[in-house]
This record gives C-alpha cells, structure tokens and sequence, in this order.
C-alpha cells in the first residue's frame, strides 16, 4: 500500500498522526467530545471529528424499555 496523502503544511506524507480528544463547543459550552487529528512533523491539525466512542446522555427513553420489563398482571 502506497501512502500519498501529504500535510498541506508541511507537506510530509501522514503516515502518523497524532489524536488527542478535544472538545467541541457549541454556544460556548463544551457538549461534545471530539477527537483532533494533528501532523507528527508540524502539528498542523489535519481533522477533527466528534468521538464515536464519547458517552451518550442518559434519555428519558431508557426508562421507557424499562417500564416493559415489569411482569404484566
Ligand atoms: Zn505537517
């Protein structure tokens, strides 16, 4: 496998990157986890995504499927 994605600012290939979690902020609260992926050569931060492994909120809706589980009468 030939590796040619480059850093736009370095312009080294990524055959590394670093990941660090970072937070993503929405109207100036921090609600969201995010991972940033940054260049090992020039730290140039290439992409950010939110954390697919980032814990969900608990919702209302559990309690839902828990109402199911008692034994009907
Ligand atoms: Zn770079």
């Amino acid at each position: 496998m030939i590796h040619q994605g480059q850093c736009p600012k370095c312009g080294k290939r990524v055959l590394h990157v670093h990941v660090e979690s970072v937070l993503g902020m929405i109207a100036n609260e921090s609600k969201a986890r995010c991972l940033s992926y940054s260049c090992i050569h020039c730290f140039a931060v290439l992409g950010v995504q939110i954390d697919p492994r980032g814990k969900r909120r608990a919702k209302t809706a559990d309690k839902a499927v828990a109402k199911d589980d008692k034994p009907a009468k």
